[in-house]
């Protein structure tokens, strides 16, 4: 073969071949971008776990795909969009072609209302999504908080109301001066509740932070109940309570011991102002079978009924509110007690039958215990 043969086969063949990886270039190519388009079954896939309720609907409305959550809801009925407001959701964002939203109020598969936030945005293709978020938690917070403020409110006003009573009675009583002296001390009485009150609902303020716990340490529980019986000691003493304590092992939780001490020293302090004189009570510790520490405050004062066990973990919940006050009680005590337990990764509960006594046993996980490495 001459040298201008060769060189023509090389350059026809160097050509068929250079086509033929073009044309396996582009037909990977398209491969590939036919592998892009998301089909109807891999939609279904990406939405089914979301958490939001998603409907995605072709351009006739016809629901192509929807999360597991929108179809709980309702919001997806078979290939039907759900109800009217998500429907005429979606025929306002058409109409100006421009997302729309708006809240509604659903039923989940429990029967219970849930306030959802609904979206329905229309794609370029015709097609359109409808997103709804779940805003009943962010409901129930702010109406709690609204309760809270208003309760507040109220329970701020009588020992301002009082004090300033008292400060005019005593300004016209200047010339009576044992007279003036009664009404100061009344006034000292009035503004040391305040004082508990602003105190108590700070704490109960931040131990429903994000970030209850001020300091993370290694606390002992039998300092936890000597701190509070110390505390109380002098009241039951007062009252003629008898205050025990036992503390079981040297047992050990991960906390903080001034919240600790404080949520002890409200059981203790509630035990003897819901006692008769002569009554006892008992502040002991040990670790329950399931293995978690347990601080228990027992006492055989006036008891609780079965209605009442079930709220007075409530914030300003008292079951005579006349006693409560006249024992310096302001109805935030057990709520601050659950909320540092639940800060500790615990739990309080109560047994209690009226007339015989009550047991506040707060549960906290133990972080140690002695003879632990
Ligand atoms: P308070 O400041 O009124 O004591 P708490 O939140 O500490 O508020 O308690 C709520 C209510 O639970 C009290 O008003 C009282 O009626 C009831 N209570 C709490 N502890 C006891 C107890 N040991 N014995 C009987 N009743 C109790």
């Amino acid at each position: 073969m001459t040298p201008y043969a060769s060189a023509l086969l090389g350059l026809v063949l160097g050509a068929g071949l250079a086509s033929l990886v073009l044309v396996m270039v582009v037909r990977r190519a398209a491969r590939q971008a036919r592998g892009q388009v998301v089909s109807r079954h891999h939609l279904a896939e990406i939405l089914q776990p979301m958490r939001a309720a998603v409907v995605v609907v072709t351009e006739r409305d016809k629901v192509l795909a929807a999360s597991t959550f929108a179809k709980s809801l309702g919001l997806a009925r078979g290939s039907s969009l759900g109800p009217e407001q998500a429907v005429a959701l979606l025929a306002k964002a058409r109409r100006t072609t421009a997302p729309q939203e708006t809240e509604i109020e659903l039923e989940n598969a429990a029967g219970e209302t849930l306030r959802l936030a609904l979206r329905a945005v229309p794609l370029s293709n015709g097609a359109a999504v409808i997103i709804g978020e779940d805003r009943s938690e962010d409901l129930r917070f702010s109406e709690t908080r609204r309760d809270f403020v208003t309760n507040i409110s109220h329970e701020l006003k009588t020992p301002i109301g009082a004090i300033a009573l008292l400060a005019e009675a005593a300004d016209s009583a200047v010339d009576d001066p044992e007279a003036v002296h009664r009404f100061l001390g009344k006034l000292a009485k009035e503004t040391q509740r305040l004082n508990e009150l602003v105190s108590q609902i700070i704490s109960l303020s931040r131990l429903q932070s994000d970030d209850p716990l001020l300091v993370t340490a290694e606390v002992s529980i039998t300092s936890v109940l000597q701190a509070a019986v110390n505390r109380c000691a002098e009241i039951a003493d007062g009252r003629g309570i008898s205050l025990s304590m036992q503390a079981a092992a040297e047992l050990q939780v991960s906390g903080d011991a001034r919240e600790l001490e404080t949520a002890v020293t409200n059981l203790v302090e509630n035990a003897i102002a819901y006692s008769e004189p002569g009554a006892r009570v008992a502040v002991t510790s040990g670790i329950d079978t399931d293995g978690m520490a347990a601080i228990r405050v027992s006492d055989n004062g006036i008891g609780i009924s079965a209605e009442d066990q079930a709220r007075i973990f409530e914030r300003f919940f008292r079951v005579d509110a006349d006693r409560s006050r006249a024992s310096g009680g302001t109805g935030l005590g057990l709520s601050i007690v659950k909320h540092a337990a639940v800060a500790h990764g615990g739990e309080v509960t109560v047994w209690s039958r009226p007339g015989q006594g009550s047991t506040f046993t707060i549960r906290l996980p133990l972080s140690k215990k002695r003879g632990d490495q």
